[in-house]
């Protein structure tokens, strides 16, 4: 079996879709994508093929090697990304070629069912508990929604008392009955996380994400030995070697990195192991489409240390089209009380409908996503 030919389709609402076809007729689907920069990861795809094309498909460890060590250059979100969607369609091939799927290859089954959870936009708490309300009917009891609009790098007690009135009004509205995790999003200077950590901590959010960004994660310890609140990161790491500093500094209790921008399944196979190694849990970031969540799924069944898996089910960015338009299986990707079953097709477990994909990837969107500023004009992070 050889690999024939790649081809891309870039799909709203800001998705990248990877096929691989093989020469005996095999097809396997990856998402190589980073949110914002679809094209640059797709370009870099389509360079990346001249080491897969004529090669066989079945040697996923060394074409992954070749493909991270052959262009002497490596690592970041663009190149990682678009060796994550080769990677996942590789496995996707390979466990279609062998009738299983992934997760057999990976050793078999660790749980019975994968607990999620959905994302909350909005930043009036009325709307947020609303929506809440809305999705706990569904049989959803953990969310994640972001901690804070933009902030400055010192900011006033007024922007702390509103970050900090919104999640108190969330727990007011149902007690313990719910749990959350609140996302910084990088958008928290390292000052300012010290003082919204501490002021967080009576509502006993499950996690708080991206306390500070990743270029800053010489705070995460010392974040960490402020509060009691477990922190999370790794949507913006890219590889082991970005995680492995983070993880013999300390300081994180989940690691989140993102099937579609860290290697794909087989380096995030790794990178779980290493969590496990240092007593640290995982979350896989997932707030892509149907073939990353797919992928994600393949590696939650298989990590003992996975607790949560984030999709992208309503979540305010699918503008134009949501998680299952584009999937055939969608009864498969059913959460019950918040859970999914592990997928029961061979290779990643999704069935792509593919005319629907070439439909959509006509009129393909350039999603970006917001430029925020401060009040006094000065970029601030989103
Ligand atoms: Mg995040």
């Amino acid at each position: 079996m050889k690999i024939a030919r790649l081809s891309t389709y870039r799909v709203a609402p800001r998705w990248c879709f990877l096929k691989i076809e093989t020469d005996d007729g095999l097809v396997g689907w990856g998402e190589p994508v980073i949110e914002g920069r679809a094209r640059t990861v797709e370009t870099a795809v389509h360079e990346l093929s001249d080491y897969l094309v004529g090669q066989d498909p079945s040697r996923i460890n060394d074409l992954w090697q070749t493909l991270y060590r052959g262009g002497f250059y490596r690592g970041g979100p663009i190149l990682m990304s678009a060796i994550a969607g080769i990677d996942q369609a590789l496995w996707d091939i390979k466990g279609k070629a062998l009738g299983v799927p992934v997760y057999q290859l990976l050793g078999g089954l660790v749980r019975d069912r994968m607990k999620t959870y959905r994302w909350v936009g909005g930043d009036r708490p009325a709307e947020i508990i609303a929506q809440m309300q809305r999705h706990r009917a569904d049989g959803f009891d953990t969310f994640k929604f972001n901690g804070t609009e933009e902030l400055g790098i010192i900011d006033t007690p007024r922007a702390i008392d509103a970050a900090v009135a919104k999640v108190a009004q969330i727990r007011d509205a149902f007690g313990f009955d719910i749990d959350f995790g609140i996302d910084f999003h990088g958008r928290v200077s390292a000052p300012m996380a010290r003082v919204l950590l501490r002021e967080l901590e009576p509502f006993r959010p499950l996690f708080v994400e991206e306390p500070v960004l990743p270029e800053q994660a010489e705070y995460y310890p010392r974040l960490a030995t402020a509060t009691s609140i477990p922190l999370a990161a790794g949507e913006r790491m890219y590889s082991r070697f970005d995680f492995k500093p983070v993880l013999a500094a300390g300081g994180l209790s989940i690691l989140q990195p993102d099937l579609s921008h860290a290697g794909g399944i087989s380096e995030c196979f790794k990178i779980a192991a290493m969590a496990e190694a240092y007593d640290v849990a995982l979350a896989p970031h997932c707030p892509l489409g149907p073939i990353a969540l797919a992928a994600c799924l393949q590696l939650d069944f298989v990590a003992r240390n996975a607790v949560l898996q984030e999709q992208s089910i309503g979540i305010h960015y699918n503008d134009g089209a949501d998680l299952l338009d584009y999937v055939l299986n969608k009864d498969d990707f059913r959460c019950v009380d918040g859970n999914i079953a592990a997928l029961p097709k061979p290779g990643l477990g999704v069935e792509i409908d593919e005319a629907r994909v070439i439909e959509a990837s006509r009129n393909p969107p350039d999603w970006r996503n917001p430029l925020w500023r401060h009040a006094d004009g000065s970029v601030a992070e989103w």
